[in-house]
């Protein structure tokens, strides 16, 4: 099944700031990158700089190494020999968020992630990166790949701390600043909520679909509600939707911080299980940035000789819940919910996956609720992975702004599909003393149609 488009994506929808005149971005399409050219053939840099009002990390910082034009300039020259690495140089490469936002931007269309995907891998592991964030990434990006099993005997042990004094000790940790405090502020922000998934569940009425769903590797333990609701809302759309119990991490950090073998990996492995559950007619997502990484395995593995047909097949059937939910349609929705709910569109589903209208009218359709407008809705909060972890100051220097936008919006419920917008949303409101729920939108649909 072709990926639907998007109708939304453009115009109305533009990154607030960029430049009217601003030719329209690359097609609305879902699908995979399996497609494109080889990376030296594909479009150059032309330095009109249409980019630089869509990039956070130019907004905030104000220096033109802080902008995809400045970066895609460090890559080229790094490639060509002009230049060295330097402890600088990996820094301004380092801090970009990797939201999409500046190739939505680009009339002439520079894979800017994927060049920085291939930079990345080339400076993996540097020792010119502050030693605390090389400990950090590689501790993240090895617990989320273990096994369910291992990562549930971590969590039982989180628990116990927790029970002996732990979450005191967390919540006077949050109050800091640092590395420290923004992991305490987000262990704090979102504890695991004991909510499993079925392995199967059987559509309501007449079978439309049979689906498979990514439970995410540290969504299944603490936004495992989510989940349900996802995995009840498709039943009601018509899906028997299936949970492969073989799953594990996308690799959507590894990918993203250049750790492409790890990423491949992780791939196969999945691959493989999604294929052990049967013929599925979709591949479902929840999380907007393992829904990215989904669609790009068929570029990710286009060299692999077993496994290229196989991942561009499943990147091509992969669907974000709310963007399947759309097009599929709901039964009208029981309960009113009286909410101000202003929606975040996560990075990774606007400006990586273009879609942007779906999760709009399905919150729209839901009697009671008043979707109120929001400034700037896809601009990047700044969680951007674990970015708010490896980097405190930037990522809240890029949320301070998203949070006063909230503020003023008027919304008593901020809606984002994607877990790190959410968690990253809920610390900075907590400590800005902001009174702001946030929710997943298939939480409030769930909700309603309960
Ligand atoms: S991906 Fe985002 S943060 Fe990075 S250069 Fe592009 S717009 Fe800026
Ligand atoms: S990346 Fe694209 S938008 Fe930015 S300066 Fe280069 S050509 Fe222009």
């Amino acid at each position: 099944m072709d990926a639907p488009r998007d109708p939304a994506a453009r115009p109305d929808t533009a990154p607030t700031g960029v430049p009217a005149a601003a030719p329209a971005a690359p097609a609305e399409d879902a699908s995979s990158t399996a497609d494109r050219p080889p990376l030296l053939e594909q479009p150059e840099c032309v330095h009109c700089g249409f980019c630089l009002p869509a990039c956070p990390t130019y907004a905030a910082l104000g220096t033109e190494m802080d902008s995809p034009r400045g970066r895609l300039h460090l890559m080229r020259a790094l490639d060509a020999g002009r230049i060295d690495a330097t402890a600088s140089v990996v820094r301004h490469l380092d801090l970009c968020l990797t939201c999409h936002a500046c190739e939505t931007a680009c009339p002439s269309g520079v894979p800017y992630a994927e060049l920085l995907e291939d930079t990345r891998e080339k400076l993996l592991d540097s020792l010119l990166r502050p030693r605390r964030q090389r400990v950090l990434e590689r501790l993240v990006t090895w617990a989320v790949a273990l096994p369910p099993g291992v990562q549930r005997a971590g969590i039982a042990a989180l628990r116990l701390a927790e029970r002996m004094g732990l979450g005191r000790r967390l919540a006077d940790a949050s109050r800091g600043s640092g590395h420290r405090a923004v992991a305490a502020g987000l262990l704090l922000g979102s504890p695991p909520d004991g909510v499993v998934v079925p392995s199967h569940t059987p559509a309501v009425g007449r079978r439309r679909m049979r689906v498979g769903l990514l439970q995410g590797c540290v969504a299944r333990w603490t936004f495992g509600r989510v989940n349900a609701h996802t995995v009840r809302l498709l039943a009601l759309a018509g899906c028997d939707v299936v949970v492969p119990p073989a799953q594990r991490c996308c690799g959507a950090l590894h990918l993203h911080g250049g750790r492409r073998e790890e990423a491949r990996r992780l791939a196969r492995r999945n691959l493989a299980a999604f294929e052990e559950v049967g013929e599925l007619d979709a591949v479902v997502v929840n999380a907007a940035g393992c829904g990215t990484t989904l669609k790009d395995w068929g570029r990710l593995l286009a060299d692999d000789p077993v496994w290229a047909e196989r991942a561009a097949a499943l990147s091509a059937k992969t669907r974000d819940a709310l963007e399947l939910l759309d097009e599929l349609g709901l039964p009208p929705a029981r309960r009113p919910l009286e909410r101000r709910v202003a929606y975040h569109d996560a990075c990774h589903l606007a400006h990586g996956q273009h879609v942007r209208a779906a999760p709009r009218r399905l919150l729209e359709a839901i009697p009671g609720l008043e979707l109120v407008p929001l400034t700037d809705a896809d601009r990047c909060c700044g969680s951007a992975g674990i970015y708010n972890l490896l980097h405190p100051k930037e990522a809240q220097a890029i949320l301070d702004p998203k949070l006063a936008r909230l503020a003023s919006s008027g919304a008593d419920v901020v809606a984002a599909a994607n877990p790190g917008c959410l968690m990253q949303i809920a610390a900075g409101a907590r400590r800005a003393g902001l009174r702001l729920e946030t929710r997943h939108p298939l939480e409030l649909l769930g909700e309603a149609h309960g």
